[in-house]
């Protein structure tokens, strides 16, 4: 245990919007970490600074030891840090099959990427059932579990969720928040941005509210869940 990605002080603009204003958080290793706010406070931003693919102005990004800020986004993916974005992105006009076969081409151990398959046929059987059809004409959680499944296949010890939620009715989402859960159970930490508060904060360990580009709040999931603030301002009173 420890932590295992570390933000210091970052700041991002857009031209002369000051989109992250020196915001510090820590993930604990194992943990399950969200970053809840509302639209435009900044966290897909946030998560894109750790990804490599937006350049933050000031600030220390660290993963396992390793300088963040310095290391290109595919070299980033190879130190076990994987994506989900946001609205999914899976390739429409590819099978599921090949969706999850991107996911695995950037790993170098050829000879288990054959037994994470099954694992991850096992954890998610609608994609087997689903393997030969085209991704584009899946429905919007088999969407969002093709996406987690293609990003599983880095065999990342950290998955970065960017909305999981959006577009999903109740039913499914939380069928993949279960997913999620189930992931971080077998060892991966999660790092959940989400509009979604009271589903993050039901399965998250630890929590920072991101307002207009600043941590307002942060503490143990269960403490924000019943702080008389956050309810009123994200859990609907
Ligand atoms: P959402 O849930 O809508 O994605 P968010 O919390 O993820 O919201 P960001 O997308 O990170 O918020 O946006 C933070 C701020 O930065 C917003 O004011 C947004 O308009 C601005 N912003 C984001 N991307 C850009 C861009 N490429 N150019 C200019 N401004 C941007």
């Amino acid at each position: 245990m420890g932590v295992m990605l570390s933000v210091k002080n970052l700041d991002v603009f857009y031209g002369s919007i000051h989109a992250i204003k020196n915001i510090s958080f820590d993930v604990q290793e194992g943990e399950i970490v969200t970053l809840i706010g509302a639209n435009g406070a900044g966290k897909t931003t946030t998560l894109h600074s750790i990804s490599g693919l937006v350049k933050p102005k000031n600030g220390e990004i660290n993963f396992m030891g390793n300088d963040l800020r310095t290391t290109e986004p595919h070299k980033i993916i190879r130190l076990g840090l994987a994506q989900v974005p946001e609205g999914r992105r899976i390739f429409a006009k590819m099978t599921v099959l090949e969706n999850l076969e991107m996911g695995a081409y950037i790993r170098n151990d050829g000879d288990k990427i054959e037994d994470d398959f099954e694992k991850l046929f096992e954890r998610l059987p609608r994609l087997k059932e689903r393997r030969k059809q085209i991704a584009g004409t899946l429905s919007g959680g088999e969407q969002q579990m093709l996406a987690i499944g293609r990003a599983l296949m880095c065999n990342p010890k950290m998955l970065l969720l960017d909305e999981p939620s959006m577009g999903l009715s109740p039913l499914l989402v939380g069928e993949i928040f279960n997913i999620i859960q189930d992931v971080n159970k077998s060892g991966v930490t999660v790092l959940l941005v989400e509009q979604n508060a009271k589903k993050a904060l039901e399965i998250a360990n630890h929590a920072y509210v991101l307002e207009t580009g600043t941590i307002a709040m942060e503490g143990d999931a269960d403490e924000l869940a019943n702080d008389e603030k956050v309810r009123k301002a994200y859990l609907g009173g």
